[in-house]
């Protein structure tokens, strides 16, 4: 990571913290920017922040981020080890899902995150970050398939929060998260994984 992205990402995190360029700026507590390593090699983008990120600043520290928390455990990461962030940095209302408009907005810091991060797999937790990045993809086909897209790898996931009402999930979560290993084991061997022609696991 260059010097110039070290001294940008506090920069964008002030942005983030005094944005006002949506209606959510007048509902939320806190603007909620992202949390982990900024040199991680592994993304995990959300929806946007619930009621407790709201109340703490932190994305997933509710009982979906114990679950993830729980997932990452499961190929040997920890949140320290990865960045986690949402497609808005403000909480909707009522935990609605969030407007298009309110996306757009958004958009720009998120791309600000990938570029100073360079994540080598971005992982998209739920319908909404996966269509943010892969608009023609369904989630039911996607999810725990490594894809390449525009030299980026995109390892599409459920939401965790789909796991705390239907048991089963966890199970495809999990099974979804060793390719997510696999991945990343594979760029090891490989550093120029995304922009080659090899089958990605
Ligand atoms: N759900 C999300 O999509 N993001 C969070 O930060 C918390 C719950």
């Amino acid at each position: 990571m260059s010097a110039g992205a070290v001294e940008a990402y506090p920069k964008l995190v002030e942005q983030i913290l005094a944005c006002q360029k949506c209606g959510l700026c007048r509902t939320r507590t806190q603007a909620v920017p992202g949390s982990g390593s900024i040199t991680a090699e592994l993304m995990f983008v959300g929806e946007g922040p619930g009621k407790n990120e709201d109340e703490q600043g932190i994305p997933f520290c509710g009982a979906s981020g114990k679950l993830l928390a729980e997932l990452l455990a499961s190929i040997g990461l920890n949140r320290d080890q990865v960045f986690i962030t949402n497609i808005v940095k403000c909480r909707p209302p009522d935990n609605r899902d969030p407007l298009p408009d309110e996306i757009t907005s958004c958009a720009p810091y998120l791309q600000a995150q990938t570029d100073i991060i360079k994540p080598r797999v971005i992982a998209t937790l739920g319908r909404y970050a996966l269509n943010h990045f892969l608009p023609n993809q369904k989630i039911s086909e996607a999810h725990g398939r490594a894809l390449r897209h525009q030299g980026q790898i995109f390892v599409p996931l459920y939401h965790p929060a789909v796991a705390l009402y239907r048991a089963s999930m966890k199970d495809e979560l999990m099974a979804d998260f060793q390719v997510i290993k696999k991945v990343l084991n594979k760029l090891a061997a490989e550093p120029d994984l995304a922009a080659s022609q090899t089958a990605l696991i």
